[in-house]
Protein backbone atom coordinates (compact mmCIF):
# COMPACT_ATOMS: atom_id res chain seq x y z
CA UNK A 1 0.00 0.00 0.00
CA UNK A 2 0.72 2.98 -0.87
CA UNK A 3 2.02 5.58 2.09
CA UNK A 4 -0.45 8.33 3.68
CA UNK A 5 1.58 12.19 3.19
CA UNK A 6 0.80 15.24 3.96
CA UNK A 7 3.42 17.94 3.61
CA UNK A 8 3.46 20.99 3.77
CA UNK A 9 5.53 23.38 1.17
CA UNK A 10 6.72 26.57 3.58
CA UNK A 11 8.23 28.07 0.37
CA UNK A 12 9.73 31.69 1.08
CA UNK A 13 7.37 32.25 4.21
CA UNK A 14 7.99 32.58 8.01
CA UNK A 15 11.19 33.70 10.13
CA UNK A 16 12.68 30.99 12.26
CA UNK A 17 10.67 31.89 15.41
CA UNK A 18 7.13 31.61 13.25
CA UNK A 19 8.54 28.62 11.94
CA UNK A 20 9.07 27.22 15.73
CA UNK A 21 5.89 28.63 16.71
CA UNK A 22 3.73 26.60 13.72
CA UNK A 23 5.90 23.07 14.09
CA UNK A 24 4.97 23.55 18.04
CA UNK A 25 0.88 24.37 17.12
CA UNK A 26 1.22 21.32 14.49
CA UNK A 27 2.59 18.70 16.90
CA UNK A 28 -0.32 19.89 19.98
CA UNK A 29 -3.35 19.84 17.09
CA UNK A 30 -2.50 16.14 15.49
CA UNK A 31 -4.63 13.33 16.37
CA UNK A 32 -4.15 11.12 13.54
CA UNK A 33 -0.54 9.15 13.35
CA UNK A 34 -0.67 6.96 10.36
CA UNK A 35 -0.43 10.17 8.49
CA UNK A 36 3.15 10.79 7.25
CA UNK A 37 3.22 14.72 7.60
CA UNK A 38 6.54 16.51 6.13
CA UNK A 39 7.62 20.20 6.69
CA UNK A 40 9.62 21.13 3.49
CA UNK A 41 11.23 24.47 5.51
CA UNK A 42 13.65 27.24 3.46
CA UNK A 43 17.15 25.18 3.56
CA UNK A 44 18.36 27.42 6.01
CA UNK A 45 15.73 26.22 8.68
CA UNK A 46 15.92 22.49 8.33
CA UNK A 47 18.49 21.95 11.16
CA UNK A 48 16.79 24.60 13.55
CA UNK A 49 13.58 22.69 13.12
CA UNK A 50 14.85 19.51 12.68
CA UNK A 51 16.67 19.87 15.93
CA UNK A 52 12.93 20.31 18.02
CA UNK A 53 12.75 16.68 17.47
CA UNK A 54 8.85 16.50 16.92
CA UNK A 55 7.84 12.94 16.87
CA UNK A 56 4.97 13.28 14.20
CA UNK A 57 6.83 16.03 11.83
CA UNK A 58 9.35 15.27 9.62
CA UNK A 59 11.60 18.52 7.93
CA UNK A 60 12.74 18.75 4.44
CA UNK A 61 13.92 21.01 1.91
CA UNK A 62 12.41 22.90 -1.05
CA UNK A 63 15.40 22.63 -3.28
CA UNK A 64 18.79 21.19 -3.86
CA UNK A 65 21.89 21.18 -6.38
CA UNK A 66 22.62 17.77 -8.05
CA UNK A 67 26.28 18.78 -7.91
CA UNK A 68 28.20 16.89 -5.38
CA UNK A 69 29.86 20.20 -4.45
CA UNK A 70 32.12 22.69 -5.67
CA UNK A 71 31.97 25.99 -7.01
CA UNK A 72 28.39 26.67 -7.45
CA UNK A 73 27.70 29.85 -5.14
CA UNK A 74 24.22 29.98 -3.52
CA UNK A 75 23.48 26.51 -3.63
CA UNK A 76 23.28 23.62 -1.75
CA UNK A 77 24.21 19.83 -1.76
CA UNK A 78 22.59 16.54 -0.80
CA UNK A 79 25.47 15.83 1.59
CA UNK A 80 25.10 19.22 3.20
CA UNK A 81 21.90 18.54 4.19
CA UNK A 82 22.02 15.29 4.70
CA UNK A 83 25.18 16.44 7.36
CA UNK A 84 22.49 17.94 9.49
CA UNK A 85 20.32 15.33 9.68
CA UNK A 86 17.40 15.84 7.01
CA UNK A 87 17.05 13.01 4.62
CA UNK A 88 14.40 14.31 2.08
CA UNK A 89 13.46 17.40 -0.70
CA UNK A 90 11.66 18.40 -3.22
CA UNK A 91 12.16 18.01 -6.69
CA UNK A 92 10.73 19.76 -9.91
CA UNK A 93 8.29 22.00 -8.18
CA UNK A 94 6.49 24.07 -10.87
CA UNK A 95 8.19 27.70 -9.20
CA UNK A 96 11.81 25.83 -9.67
CA UNK A 97 10.48 25.10 -13.19
CA UNK A 98 9.33 28.35 -14.09
CA UNK A 99 11.22 31.08 -12.38
CA UNK A 100 14.92 29.07 -12.11
CA UNK A 101 14.73 27.36 -15.47
CA UNK A 102 14.79 23.95 -14.29
CA UNK A 103 14.64 21.90 -17.49
CA UNK A 104 13.54 17.74 -17.77
CA UNK A 105 17.28 17.36 -18.04
CA UNK A 106 18.58 19.12 -14.66
CA UNK A 107 15.54 17.60 -12.59
CA UNK A 108 16.76 13.82 -14.00
CA UNK A 109 20.25 14.91 -12.92
CA UNK A 110 18.60 15.69 -9.45
CA UNK A 111 16.53 13.16 -9.22
CA UNK A 112 19.87 10.55 -9.81
CA UNK A 113 21.76 12.23 -7.13
CA UNK A 114 19.11 12.01 -5.15
CA UNK A 115 19.10 8.17 -5.46
CA UNK A 116 22.88 8.19 -5.85
CA UNK A 117 23.20 9.78 -2.44
CA UNK A 118 20.41 7.51 -0.46
CA UNK A 119 18.45 10.81 -0.52
CA UNK A 120 14.85 11.00 -1.11
CA UNK A 121 12.35 12.60 -2.86
CA UNK A 122 9.17 14.58 -3.95
CA UNK A 123 9.08 14.22 -7.20
CA UNK A 124 6.42 17.33 -8.17
CA UNK A 125 4.62 17.58 -11.55
CA UNK A 126 1.75 19.54 -13.56
CA UNK A 127 0.06 21.19 -15.67
CA UNK A 128 -0.12 25.12 -16.71
CA UNK A 129 -3.51 26.72 -17.83
CA UNK A 130 -3.13 26.92 -21.21
CA UNK A 131 -2.05 22.76 -21.61
CA UNK A 132 -4.99 22.22 -19.34
CA UNK A 133 -6.94 24.49 -21.93
CA UNK A 134 -5.66 22.55 -24.87
CA UNK A 135 -6.44 19.34 -23.15
CA UNK A 136 -3.27 18.47 -23.36
CA UNK A 137 -2.96 17.45 -19.63
CA UNK A 138 -1.92 14.05 -19.99
CA UNK A 139 0.60 14.25 -22.58
CA UNK A 140 2.23 17.12 -20.67
CA UNK A 141 2.47 15.41 -17.21
CA UNK A 142 3.51 12.19 -18.57
CA UNK A 143 6.56 13.76 -20.72
CA UNK A 144 7.36 15.24 -17.70
CA UNK A 145 7.71 11.64 -15.68
CA UNK A 146 9.19 9.94 -18.91
CA UNK A 147 11.99 12.53 -18.92
CA UNK A 148 12.86 12.88 -15.20
CA UNK A 149 11.34 10.26 -13.90
CA UNK A 150 11.05 6.92 -15.26
CA UNK A 151 14.47 5.85 -16.68
CA UNK A 152 14.52 4.53 -12.34
CA UNK A 153 14.90 1.11 -12.02
CA UNK A 154 12.15 -0.73 -10.48
CA UNK A 155 13.85 -0.73 -7.12
CA UNK A 156 14.69 2.74 -7.33
CA UNK A 157 11.04 3.94 -7.82
CA UNK A 158 9.74 1.59 -5.36
CA UNK A 159 8.16 3.57 -2.51
CA UNK A 160 8.60 6.96 -3.78
CA UNK A 161 6.57 10.32 -4.37
CA UNK A 162 4.95 11.78 -7.28
CA UNK A 163 2.88 15.04 -6.40
CA UNK A 164 0.91 16.27 -9.33
CA UNK A 165 0.19 19.84 -8.89
CA UNK A 166 -1.67 21.74 -11.83
CA UNK A 167 -0.35 24.97 -11.66
CA UNK A 168 -3.28 26.69 -12.26
CA UNK A 169 -4.73 25.29 -8.93
CA UNK A 170 -1.14 26.37 -6.96
CA UNK A 171 -1.79 29.37 -4.90
CA UNK A 172 -4.47 30.36 -6.58
CA UNK A 173 -7.50 29.21 -4.62
CA UNK A 174 -8.90 27.56 -7.58
CA UNK A 175 -8.62 23.43 -6.86
CA UNK A 176 -8.79 20.66 -9.47
CA UNK A 177 -12.08 19.12 -8.97
CA UNK A 178 -11.95 15.47 -7.45
CA UNK A 179 -13.14 14.53 -10.96
CA UNK A 180 -9.79 15.96 -12.39
CA UNK A 181 -7.44 14.68 -9.64
CA UNK A 182 -8.50 11.28 -9.62
CA UNK A 183 -8.42 10.92 -13.55
CA UNK A 184 -4.59 12.67 -13.36
CA UNK A 185 -3.41 10.28 -10.63
CA UNK A 186 -5.38 6.94 -12.06
CA UNK A 187 -3.37 8.31 -15.42
CA UNK A 188 -0.29 8.54 -13.57
CA UNK A 189 -0.89 5.01 -11.92
CA UNK A 190 -1.61 3.30 -15.00
CA UNK A 191 1.81 5.07 -16.17
CA UNK A 192 4.00 3.20 -13.45
CA UNK A 193 2.00 0.18 -14.36
CA UNK A 194 3.29 -0.03 -17.93
CA UNK A 195 6.83 0.88 -17.42
CA UNK A 196 7.22 -0.88 -13.58
CA UNK A 197 4.06 -3.01 -12.11
CA UNK A 198 1.00 -3.05 -10.50
CA UNK A 199 2.74 -3.82 -7.75
CA UNK A 200 5.22 -1.10 -7.89
CA UNK A 201 2.39 1.10 -8.70
CA UNK A 202 0.97 0.18 -5.66
CA UNK A 203 3.93 1.41 -3.51
CA UNK A 204 3.97 4.84 -5.13
CA UNK A 205 2.16 7.38 -3.27
CA UNK A 206 0.62 10.55 -5.68
CA UNK A 207 -0.23 13.48 -3.82
CA UNK A 208 -2.27 16.35 -5.06
CA UNK A 209 -1.51 19.88 -4.50
CA UNK A 210 -3.22 22.95 -6.12
CA UNK A 211 -5.10 24.91 -3.03
CA UNK A 212 -5.70 21.89 -0.91
CA UNK A 213 -7.36 23.61 2.24
CA UNK A 214 -9.34 21.63 5.21
CA UNK A 215 -12.50 22.58 2.89
CA UNK A 216 -11.81 20.20 0.26
CA UNK A 217 -8.89 18.06 1.77
CA UNK A 218 -11.48 15.53 2.64
CA UNK A 219 -13.15 14.77 -0.69
CA UNK A 220 -9.54 15.09 -2.35
CA UNK A 221 -8.20 12.61 0.07
CA UNK A 222 -11.21 10.41 -0.98
CA UNK A 223 -10.46 10.03 -4.08
CA UNK A 224 -8.75 5.98 -4.27
CA UNK A 225 -5.65 7.11 -6.31
CA UNK A 226 -5.33 10.60 -3.91
CA UNK A 227 -2.82 9.33 -1.02
CA UNK A 228 -2.35 12.49 0.22
CA UNK A 229 -1.57 16.47 -0.37
CA UNK A 230 1.37 18.82 -0.73
CA UNK A 231 -0.02 21.98 0.88
CA UNK A 232 1.03 25.57 0.32
CA UNK A 233 -0.36 28.23 1.60
CA UNK A 234 -2.78 26.29 3.95
CA UNK A 235 0.42 24.73 5.86
CA UNK A 236 1.27 28.14 6.79
CA UNK A 237 -1.68 28.01 9.50
CA UNK A 238 -1.56 25.38 12.52
CA UNK A 239 -5.30 24.97 12.52
CA UNK A 240 -5.71 24.65 8.60
CA UNK A 241 -2.66 22.24 8.44
CA UNK A 242 -3.71 20.18 11.33
CA UNK A 243 -7.26 20.17 9.95
CA UNK A 244 -6.00 18.48 6.53
CA UNK A 245 -4.00 16.35 8.01
CA UNK A 246 -7.09 15.23 10.28
CA UNK A 247 -9.13 14.71 7.28
CA UNK A 248 -7.83 11.31 6.54
C1 LIG B 1 2.46 24.24 -3.53
O1 LIG B 1 3.17 25.23 -3.50
O2 LIG B 1 2.98 23.13 -3.68
C2 LIG B 1 1.01 24.40 -3.38
C3 LIG B 1 0.25 23.36 -3.58
O3 LIG B 1 0.55 25.64 -3.02
P1 LIG B 1 -0.94 26.04 -2.60
O4 LIG B 1 -1.45 24.99 -1.69
O5 LIG B 1 -0.81 27.37 -1.94
O6 LIG B 1 -1.75 26.11 -3.87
Amino acid sequence: MAQKIVAGNWKMNLSLSEGVKLVNGIESKIDSTDVRIIVFTPSLFAHPISQLNKKDTEVGVQNFNENEAGAFTGEISINQVKSVGVNIGLIGHSERRLYFNESHSVLKAKVDAAIGNGFEFIFCCGEPLDVREANQEFSYVKRQLDESLFHLTDAQIKGGTIAYEPVWAIGTGKTATTEQAEEMHKAIRTWIVEHYSEEIAETVSILYGGSCNPKNAEELFACPNVDGGLIGGASLNPEDFCAIINSF
